[in-house]
């Protein structure tokens, strides 16, 4: 009797060791796919990793903008500590694991370089096509030879648009024919649209040359923006008035639509055109992605000589305007897009 007590009280221990030390063997496993789920929910698995090992920098210095977001590259960028970290590491390093929104730009960073006023300067234009692409081009309807010099901007890659001349609120500048006026007929108007439209095809959306005066007036952005919708066209409000209502009416009848954030050459000398890059780096760095629009100037096109290429190594994707558009179809389909990320 005693014996079998005591077998009895020996299969118990067992049984105790047994379901604790499987308690406990599970709960180092479960430690385990954590890490990569909680990372997983910002970036695609192959980053994971890099997310994992970067993490110490970004706790000692704050935010590092740039270095960040180049770190992230998908280049293979030195400092591999890419120990198979998740091991047993995981107990102990779990605390630091939560990834910071900063901590995730493996989002990529666009950038969109619009060059306005082209065509009518044609050897800046030419120069301005040369660069290295995708750039995007928006065309004066008047400039001389307007098609050939865009099916040229179209075969060397960037993405066309067409600038349409609209009222501003200073006389100092002449905005060339058929300037869209604030009072006007809006069949005058339509008229005027229609012309600059078929002056040339190839381009994809419109955006507004000057306007400061007309385009902050939302009865007259209503005719234009359907009108461009109907054709299926997107616009880019160039702000040359923060009182713009572009981007307003354009969401509220559901086109496509952006903004443009930094003017590169409102002082066309080349330190100050690079220091407007820097603030399209840092917009972009902020907001996910970056509008910034220029002209065929020399210093604009020498700046952006130097600058283009380097943007790829600093983690940015130059991008055409159009993959910058807001649009309700658009967010709904990047919302699903990130549904899919577990
Ligand atoms: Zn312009």
């Amino acid at each position: 009797m005693r014996n079998v007590a005591k077998t009895v009280g020996f299969a118990v221990v067992v049984l105790v060791i047994a379901a604790s030390g499987t308690a406990l063997y599970m709960g180092e496993r479960r430690l385990e796919p954590e890490t990569p789920a909680s990372t997983g929910l910002f970036e695609p698995p192959r980053q994971t990793i890099k997310t994992t090992s970067t993490k110490p920098v970004s706790e000692t210095q704050k935010p590092r903008k740039l270095e960040d977001a180049s770190i992230t590259n998908p280049e293979p960028v030195a400092v591999p500590v890419t120990v198979p970290v998740t091991v047993t590491v995981s107990r102990t390093a779990a605390p630091n694991l939560p990834p910071e929104p900063t901590a995730s730009p493996a989002r990529h960073l666009r950038i969109a370089i619009v060059i306005d006023d082209a065509g009518v300067d044609r050897k800046r234009t030419a120069r301005a096509i040369a660069l290295p692409g995708p750039l995007t081009i928006a065309f004066l309807a008047y400039a001389g030879n307007v098609s050939s010099q865009v099916k040229a901007a179209k075969a060397a890659g960037h993405e066309i648009l067409a600038h349409v001349a609209m009222e501003a609120e200073s006389y100092e500048v002449d905005p060339g024919p058929n300037v869209l006026l604030r009072d006007t007929e809006p069949a005058v108007v339509l008229k005027r649209l229609d012309w600059v439209l078929g002056r040339f095809t190839g381009y994809v959306g419109v955006n507004n040359h000057m306007g400061s005066k007309f385009t902050s007036d939302a009865a007259n952005m209503r005719v234009v923006l359907q009108e461009l919708k109907r054709r299926g066209l997107f616009f880019l409000d160039s702000r040359t008035s923060p009182l713009s209502k572009g981007e307003t009416i354009a969401r509220e009848i559901g086109m496509p639509s952006a903004s443009r954030n930094v003017f590169l050459d409102n002082e066309p000398e080349f330190e100050q055109v690079m220091r407007r890059l820097e603030e399209t780096e840092q917009v972009a760095m902020r907001n996910g992605s970056a509008v910034a629009i220029g002209h065929p100037k020399d210093a604009t096109l020498v700046a952006l000589a130097k600058w283009l290429p380097a943007i790829a190594a600093k983690g940015f994707t130059l991008v055409p305007v159009s993959q910058l558009m807001h649009h309700p179809a658009v967010t709904f389909a990047e919302k699903g897009a990130v549904k899919s990320f577990p």
